[in-house]
């Protein structure tokens, strides 16, 4: 089951500058937004299942926040105290179409294209958001791994800043960029996201028709 039920998820792209320069992108000058919808999300344990209109499906390991309090143009300062949480998410992206369609809708929205899991950890004013690590991993192997402290945009920042668009609710998630390392997930392997302090969210992958 998942963890969450959001509203919205919103996702932040190039947030880390290895991974900008790794698909030939460079850092946005602000932060670069889209979404997710909410029927992509699965839980821990459940398949992500590959579409038959793609033929790259790539892992994208990202540090995961769970907005607390309702905020609308918050300050960073504002934003920060409406954190509920933190967990994992995996922002799985069919990139054969991602640039092809131009509009990312249908690359980052296939049903089950958003694992998140497996627990949310509550966090305060207290918990250092600059020393979060992000690892993903594929059949046991590291693919990726990435420090909050490396991200352009800073996770109050983002929150802030997503704010001046649209008001954040209870329960909504934000995915705030993955590092260096993103590659394909094929039939049979079993996808990891490791967020610290938070635990290892764990999906099999599997062919769909
Ligand atoms: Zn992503």
């Amino acid at each position: 089951m998942p963890v969450v039920s959001p509203s919205k998820i919103v996702c932040v792209g190039r947030n880390y500058a290895e991974h900008a320069k790794e698909l030939g992108n460079v850092l946005p000058e602000k932060p670069l937004l889209f979404f997710k919808p909410p029927s992509a999300i699965i839980g821990h344990g459940e398949a992500i299942v590959l579409p038959p209109e793609s033929e790259r499906v790539e892992h994208e390991g990202e540090i995961a926040v769970v907005i607390g309090k309702r905020i609308r143009r918050a300050s960073a300062d504002e934003a920060r105290a409406a954190i509920g949480g933190i967990t994992c998410a995996n922002d799985v992206t069919a990139r054969d179409l991602q640039k092809t369609d131009g509009q990312w809708t249908r690359a980052k929205g296939f049903d089950t294209f958003c694992p998140v899991g497996p627990r949310v950890v509550p966090a305060d004013a207290q918990t250092d958001l600059t020393t979060i690590e992000v690892c993903c991993r594929v059949n046991g192997q590291e693919r990726q791994h990435g420090r909050s402290s490396e991200m352009a945009f800073s996770i109050p920042f983002l929150l802030s800043y997503i704010s001046t668009i649209m008001t954040l609710e209870p329960e909504d998630l934000v995915l705030t960029g993955t590092p260096a390392g993103v590659g394909p997930l094929m039939a049979g392997d079993v996808a990891e996201v490791e967020v610290s302090g938070v635990g290892v969210l764990t999906n099999p992958v599997e062919a769909g028709r």
